[in-house]
């Protein structure tokens, strides 16, 4: 009552400035608590998204069990193999068969009895196999546009999620386009890695045409000044024509409109599917031109030996590779420490 009295007795003017200010208060008072609530929950979801932190692992460690594998085939062999029994050591490694016929005739040629003679041969061409047409990838200064193809579940998505932080990290601006119209949840997974890597992404609504997507992706990215688009597209089977026909229509929008591009287009084949990647591999090899190969999932596998099969069949060059599912497990594909982990 007495708190009323007071009120009563003040000015109207006094009045309301305090009925204001208590008014202020309260809601700063509100404003603060829900700002600290919602911060709390934003690191508690960060922190539990990213709970299985693993240091980032290298090229050796991936290969552990393709260079288990292969260690043990070669015991198996015995100190002596015949040149029949290497070439089946290999196959079963999934190198592959005309890589495996050219990597046992170098062998053959060199006259290594012994498996150690055997092995170095071995060792040296293979390398000579990867780096043939070995070439890293290679980021321009002007617009630089890359393009992904491969088949569902390869791990196109979530290459173009490690690479656009990796190039962020490098000081490039980079833009993705969601160009997966396919399933709405593709562009959704690319939204969630495009946070992830603090970069832009463009996209349309489900089912919309790639290649407008494509299109509206190169014209933010030449009105931001950025230096880097990933294009995301579908990967249905690459034995149905429509895609094909989507990817090339994709390429000549891209091309219209920046003149030359894609400046990569990069094949991701999951490399836990052995000799069936390399099959999905030549066929989209032949339909759409092909500047390189990611191989990922290396460190769920022991059939790394496919990298061989690839460069060597292909002659495609691998130009990165995925050593898990964490942002940082992209490696750029260097031959000699691929040959040095196979022993
Ligand atoms: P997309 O359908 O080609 O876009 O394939 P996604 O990017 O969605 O990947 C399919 C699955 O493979 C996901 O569960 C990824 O986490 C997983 N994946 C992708 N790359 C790697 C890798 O290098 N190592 C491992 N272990 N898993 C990977
Ligand atoms: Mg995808």
């Amino acid at each position: 009552m007495q708190g009323l009295d007071v009120a009563m007795g003040l000015e109207g003017a006094q009045f309301v400035a305090m009925v204001v200010g208590v008014l202020l208060l309260v809601s700063l008072a509100w404003y603060i608590r829900s700002r600290s609530g919602a911060t709390s929950s934003r690191i508690a979801e960060a922190a539990s998204e990213h709970k299985p932190v693993e240091p980032p692992k290298g090229v050796w460690a991936a290969m552990s069990r393709t260079r288990e594998q292969l260690a043990r085939l070669f015991k198996d062999a015995g100190p002596n193999p015949d040149l029949e029994r290497l070439e089946e050591t290999l196959l079963l490694a999934d190198v592959g068969l005309a890589t495996t016929q050219r990597l046992i005739g170098a062998v053959g040629e060199r006259g290594a009895q012994d498996l150690e003679a055997m092995q170095s041969a071995l060792k040296e061409e293979m390398l000579t196999v990867l780096t043939e047409h070995h070439a890293p990838l290679c980021v321009s200064d002007d617009l630089w546009v890359v393009l992904i193809v491969g088949v569902n579940g390869s791990g196109k998505t979530t290459t173009i999620g490690k690479l656009a932080a990796r190039l962020k990290a490098d000081g490039k601006k980079v833009l993705l386009a969601a160009a997966d119209t396919y399933r709405a949840a593709a562009a959704e997974q690319l939204e969630v890695w495009a946070e992830r890597a603090g970069v832009d992404i463009v996209r349309h609504q489900e089912g919309a045409d790639p290649g407008a997507v494509a299109y509206d992706a190169l014209d933010a990215a030449l009105a931001r000044g950025c230096d880097v688009v990933i294009i995301d597209t579908a990967g249905r089977l690459q034995t149905t024509r429509p895609l094909m026909e989507q990817l090339a229509k994709v390429r000549r929008v891209v091309d219209k409109k920046v003149p030359g591009a894609p400046h990569e287009t990069l094949l991701v084949v999951d490399g836990t599917m052995g000799q069936n990647a390399l099959s999905q591999g030549r066929q989209f090899h032949e339909a759409t031109p092909l500047t390189g190969a990611v191989v990922t999932k290396l460190d769920g596998t022991a059939r790394g030996g496919m990298v061989l099969a690839l460069a060597g069949e292909l002659q495609l060059p691998v130009k990165l590779i995925g050593v898990g599912e964490q942002v940082a497990d992209l490696r750029d594909f260097e031959p000699s420490s691929y040959v040095e982990a196979l022993f």
